[in-house]
């Protein structure tokens, strides 16, 4: 079997010095991975014919597959077909039916058609068109000595449609290697850790790709491999997934689409229940995550960002002793907003959290990231000490994700 490799390139002075951040290689290279075609250079050049000339040169004598974005418009800056037509030694081709939809658009609108618009119209005589259903510069497809080259507009939402909606699927039929992923989602565990649990479950497999992705306090497990069919893939993925998880059923707690916000959202519809928060330190975060997931007004019954004491005190009936002698962040508050928001709000379920975000206030018994987070039912309550680090934001997000996992973890053990 080939193994295809890709460069892409992009085009634009703009890219060069800097004004305009170049996304349209990193979407590319995303994509070609997901069908497993690695990327193997990428390359920003300015508008400049022998540049182009060079680059296309360089790529073809390191890959099989090589993409150019950029350069396509109407205007004088705009390079990129004249270009190819003397890099392969052909003329440019006009397509009359796009010419008469371009008079046709420009008619609609009150504009006049002027003659560098006509441009759009004409390709170089070796591509085949790639339909861009955003913009008026077609994609193209070239075939040259057994390699093939893709070339887009540089407007990244008329390059990512015609990637997803042309290339990608041209490219999966070319590579036969249309590739099956599956995300799994860990709280919790760190990388290493992770990576060690999961391991010799993994090396039972001969022919999967897994890569560890870390992002605020969670990991990412991304499993790839080659697709069967549908059935075949669908009984590995659950397989694997099934595998992994069972390592750690605390930490490790969903995969694809079911990120915290929408598995706490499934669990509390089957119980027909409902949740309400109360917040300090992640000032409502926990229950904008919560609301972020459309349909959540099915379960989500208030949020209460009690971040004074005296708020606690009016708004969720926390006891002035118990501030006095336990402070605000300590297990015994953290207990009593549970009841309160359980109380005052009459949901089912109650989430509370009270820390130290930081980077100031941090004392040597309760140092900064020192957070309580609980959880409670009309029956159950479950508070935890978490001790994160010192960046605040980190450490909001992170409370509020663990208290979705704490909550996620009490729906399942109370659960039928
Ligand atoms: P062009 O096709 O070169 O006329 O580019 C059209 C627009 O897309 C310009 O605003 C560019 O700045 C933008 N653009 C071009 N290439 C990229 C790229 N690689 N990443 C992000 N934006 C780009
Ligand atoms: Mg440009």
């Amino acid at each position: 079997m080939t193994i295809f490799k890709a460069i892409t390139i992009s085009i634009g002075d703009e890219l060069l010095s800097g004004k305009t951040l170049d996304s349209n290689n990193a979407f590319i290279s995303k994509q070609l991975d997901l069908i497993g075609i690695p990327v193997i250079k990428k390359m920003i050049i300015g508008d400049v014919a022998a540049d182009i000339k060079d680059s296309l040169d360089w790529a073809f004598s390191q890959s099989d597959i090589v993409t150019l974005t950029g350069g396509l418009g109407p205007t004088h800056d705009d390079i990129t077909k004249s270009v190819l037509c003397e890099y392969f030694h052909v003329g440019l081709k006009l397509y009359p039916d796009l010419l008469a939809a371009l008079k046709d658009r420009f008619a609609r609108r009150g504009f006049k058609f002027s003659e560098s618009n006509r441009s759009q119209a004409e390709y170089p005589e070796n591509a085949t068109l790639l339909h861009n259903p955003m913009g008026t510069a077609q994609g193209m497809h070239i075939q040259h000595e057994g390699k093939h080259l893709f070339v887009m507009a540089g407007v990244p939402r008329e390059m990512e449609a015609v990637t997803t909606g042309q290339i990608i699927p041209l490219l999966s039929i070319l590579t036969k290697r249309f590739i099956s992923k599956i995300d799994i989602y860990s709280i919790g565990v760190p990388e290493s850790t992770l990576y060690e649990l999961s391991k010799p479950v993994f090396d039972e497999y001969s022919n999967i790709k897994i890569a560890y992705l870390p992002r605020q306090g969670m990991v990412n497990i991304r499993v790839s491999f080659p697709s069967r069919s549908i059935e075949e893939d669908h009984a590995l993925s659950d397989e694997i997934y099934a595998r992994i998880r069972i390592l750690k059923p605390k930490n490790i707690y969903g995969r694809d689409e079911e990120e915290l916000p929408v598995l706490i959202g499934r669990l509390l519809l089957e119980k027909q229940a409902t949740v309400a928060t109360a917040e300090s330190c992640t000032g409502g975060l926990v229950a904008s995550l919560i609301t972020d997931i459309s349909g959540s007004s099915e379960y989500f019954q208030s949020g209460f960002v009690t971040y004074a004491n005296a708020t606690k005190m009016s708004v969720l009936g926390v006891q002035e002793q118990t501030l006095l002698d336990h402070g605000a962040v300590s297990e015994a508050t953290v207990s009593e907003m549970l009841t309160g928001t359980l109380n005052r709000s009459g949901a089912d379920y109650a989430i509370a959290i009270s820390g130290v975000a930081g980077p100031t206030g941090g004392t040597e018994e309760k140092p900064v990231g020192t957070v309580y987070i609980g959880v409670a039912d009309r029956v159950h309550q479950n508070i935890k000490r978490f001790q994160f680090g010192k960046d605040r934001i980190l450490n909001k997000e992170m409370s509020a994700f663990s208290a979705l996992n704490l909550l996620r973890l009490l729906l399942e053990e109370t659960k039928g």
